[in-house]
């Protein structure tokens, strides 16, 4: 994340008489890279990935694992390396591709946590399809960066949240006493967060507009011998430092939720988000509502957060965490207390699934849209009258119904439009699970498109192959045209369902029955989409084969399916599943085939993720503390446990980094070898792996 220059940073009650005018200047820079850029055309399709790290020391002999602070040191030792500033070719790919071309050195971010490290690919990657396969290379060498420029016990790591962050006790080097007047949380100290004025601002205004601490209550996994109802035991209710100390003994911490009462627990976790920018707005926006519905589907397949605190969850996912860790809605805005002093009522977080959707797409039916979407009327007139129209005014004056949180005073001074700063700062504080990114001012860059709901995975080639695979299912929207669109609210159930244990494999999502289907003007057959190119075999000349269908109720369009159905389609039924989709889209393109062989591998690890044979992080995680011999039963991740299941992380790091172990995963086979073209000559180690493997962490 780009960090906004440095300044005063009002505390909440000033910021709060500033923030109309903040709004009123953001739209206005808002309308001013509208006009300039909704013309743009023929943006080349870039895309790019964002990596999350937890920064953890580790040593065999120390009993602890802890959360090493050293971000900012550890990014200014990559910020002064000049070896880092010259071009780097990544090394092969797993497989013997070499890469072509040269890649600027990656490119290191702070994030919210001091504990936390972003990296980005240097430069975003190209459409060819060969260097979808410098992806994981790439991803490694970040990685591997990344470690050379820390201590020699301390290590990135790739969980979505360390286990017991908030626990009792020392989680951090160095130690800090709770509690600071910033996040004021019981259990984590303010020198948790990245100390920059921006992030401590964030948390202190969040909680003051809230007018007490955000209440971060997960679910606690309810083992044998675990007690019930169970009590939160590190909640100290004999706290009397700060009024907000009053949260639990008002209630704040309920029987059989693990309670956490700050930003950190949320904004704390790891994530994989990946950017794709559009030929044009009109792609972008179309790109923004068909990714939409698959955001809580690729959060289920990615879940990797079952612990919190040091217990056991019971659900599988970060995302309602961060949700609630930074939901600074009001008692009026929540409902709690009739309106007053607050425009509205608000029914998510700030941080929260999308709620809207912003194409001109004559398929966007009315009935996808929600009724009771909260918008200013205000802001929406004022972008009417520049002239943007009704579906993007709309979103807009939805983002705009939150107050911008960080304020710098410097900033107020005179409205630049030559700038965005305004507009970013509404923008970029509404943490949805799509983001529909305006260029920048300058507008070198196009209209871009953010997915952000997936957890961050243990190992690179995962992390490789989720973003590959959302690559190629967009590329496969665009050129099937598909459709994917379901009621908004139905996106949202999803989305709650993704949370629950092992959804993936146990649980029914919404989703559209027939992807191909025609537009709602009844009787235009022209409507019909069809794959563009090639032949499509699969699954989807069964689904080009119906007529158009005629309009009829939308609850006829979608129902509740399996993961597994989802991404590999029905056995019976007539869903063909994403993975045949994709694999027919590259059938109708040029793809040589040691690319597609490699493509394979990560469609195969999609794929069995979705039908069992491998499992969730979360499920992983899960049964390693539940298998543990420390482990009581009682949901209790101790020390010990927690020491075992980081130093196993760090190994399985060091093993993918020495190109051992993912040699395993081959449906490769399948398609490669059986397949499309003959006298590939397999590594040995990829037919051992459909036997070997069944847990993709097993070695
Ligand atoms: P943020 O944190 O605001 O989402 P970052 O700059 O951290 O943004 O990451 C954005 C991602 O988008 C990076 O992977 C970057 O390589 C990629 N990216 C940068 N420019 C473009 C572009 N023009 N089109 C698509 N992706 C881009
Ligand atoms: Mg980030
Ligand atoms: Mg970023
Ligand atoms: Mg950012
Ligand atoms: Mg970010
Ligand atoms: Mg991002």
């Amino acid at each position: 994340m780009g960090l906004l220059a440095l300044g005063t940073a009002l505390d909440w009650p000033e910021a709060k008489t500033r923030a109309h005018l903040v709004r009123a200047w953001g739209i206005k820079q808002l309308l001013e890279i509208w006009n300039k850029a909704k013309v743009k055309e023929r943006d080349a399709m870039l895309w790019g990935d964002e990596v999350e790290y937890l920064v953890v020391t580790y040593s065999k002999d120390d009993p602890k694992v802890l959360l090493s602070l050293r971000q900012a040191d550890i990014l200014a030792a990559l910020a002064e390396d000049k070896t880092l500033a010259k071009e780097i070719t990544p090394p092969a790919s797993p497989g013997g591709t070499k890469p072509q071309n040269k890649y600027p050195s990656p490119v290191f971010h702070p994030e919210f946590g001091r504990f936390m490290l972003e990296a980005t690919p240097g430069k975003p990657w190209g459409i060819d399809f060969k260097e979808l396969l410098h992806v994981e290379p790439d991803m490694k060498l970040r990685r591997a960066i990344a470690k050379d420029h820390m201590l020699p016990n301390e290590y990135p790591i790739t969980l979505t949240t360390f286990p017991r962050i908030g626990s009792p006790g020392v989680f951090t080097d160095p130690h800090y006493p709770v509690s600071g007047p910033k996040l004021r949380s019981q259990f984590v100290p303010d020198e948790i967060a990245n100390p920059h004025i921006r992030f401590p601002t964030l948390a202190a205004n969040i909680r003051s507009r809230r007018g007490r601490k955000v209440q971060v209550n997960v679910p606690v996994f309810r083992d044998e011998n675990t007690p019930w109802p169970w009590k939160d035991p590190t909640v100290n209710y004999d706290l009397h430092q700060w009024p907000e100390d009053d949260d639990v003994r008002n209630g704040a911490a309920p029987d059989n939720f693990i309670h956490m009462d700050a930003m950190a627990f949320g904004m704390g976790s790891c994530c994989l988000q990946i950017t794709f920018q559009a030929k044009n707005i009109t792609e972008g926006r179309k790109m923004y509502d068909q990714l939409s519905p698959l955001g809580p589907i690729l959060l289920a397949l990615t879940a990797a957060t079952p612990i919190y605190k040091g217990f056991l969850a019971d659900t599988d996912v970060r995302w309602n965490q961060i949700s609630k860790a930074v939901d600074d809605r009001t008692a009026e805005e929540l409902g709690e207390k009739p309106l007053q002093n607050d425009r509205w009522r608000i029914p998510k977080s700030r941080y929260a699934s999308n709620s809207t959707y912003i194409s001109e797409d004559p398929r966007l039916r009315d009935e996808y849209l929600d009724p009771n979407l909260v918008i200013d009327p205000e802001i929406k007139q004022q972008l009417l009258d520049g002239g943007m129209d009704d579906r993007l005014a709309t979103h807009f004056a939805h983002l705009f119904i939150r107050d911008p949180i960080v304020i710098f005073n410097e900033d107020l001074e005179v409205l630049d439009l030559s700038k965005t700063d305004h507009f970013e700062n509404i923008q970029s504080t509404n943490w949805q699970h799509m983001r529909f990114k305006p260029p920048p001012a300058d507008n070198n860059i196009g209209w871009r498109v953010e997915f952000r709901p997936m957890e961050i995975q243990i190992t690179d080639f995962e992390n490789a192959a989720f973003s590959v695979f959302m690559v190629l299912i967009t590329r496969v929207i665009l050129s099937f045209d598909l459709n994917f669109y379901i009621p908004i609210t139905k996106v949202d159930e999803n989305m709650e369902t993704a949370h629950k244990r092992d959804a993936v494999l146990q649980e029914k999502f919404w989703f559209r029955r027939n992807l191909f289907s025609s537009r709602p003007s009844r009787g235009s057959g022209s409507g019909t989409n069809t794959p563009r190119s090639g032949g499509g075999g699969g699954g989807s000349s069964r689904a080009n084969s119906r007529p158009p269908s005629p309009v009829g109720p939308v609850e006829d369009e979608y129902k509740l399916m399996t993961v597994n159905e989802i991404i590999n389609g029905e056995e019976e039924g007539e869903f063909p599943g994403l993975i045949p989709l994709v694999e027919s889209y590259l059938d109708s393109v040029n793809v040589d085939v040691a690319t597609r062989c490699q493509l394979a591998r990560y469609l195969d690890l999609i794929r069995k993720r979705a039908n069992g044979e491998l499992w969730t992080a979360a499920r992983w995680i899960r049964e390693f503390v539940r298998g543990h011999e420390g482990y009581k039963k009682d949901s209790v991740v101790s020390e010990e446990i927690n020491k075992d299941l980081v130093g196993k992380v760090i190994e399985i790091g060091e093993r993918e980094a020495r190109g051992e172990g993912f040699k395993g995963l081959g449906g490769g086979l399948r398609s490669c070898w059986g397949g499309f073209e003959r006298g590939v000559r397999m590594n040995e180690g990829w037919k051992d792996g459909l036997t070997l493997f069944r847990q993709l962490y097993t070695y």
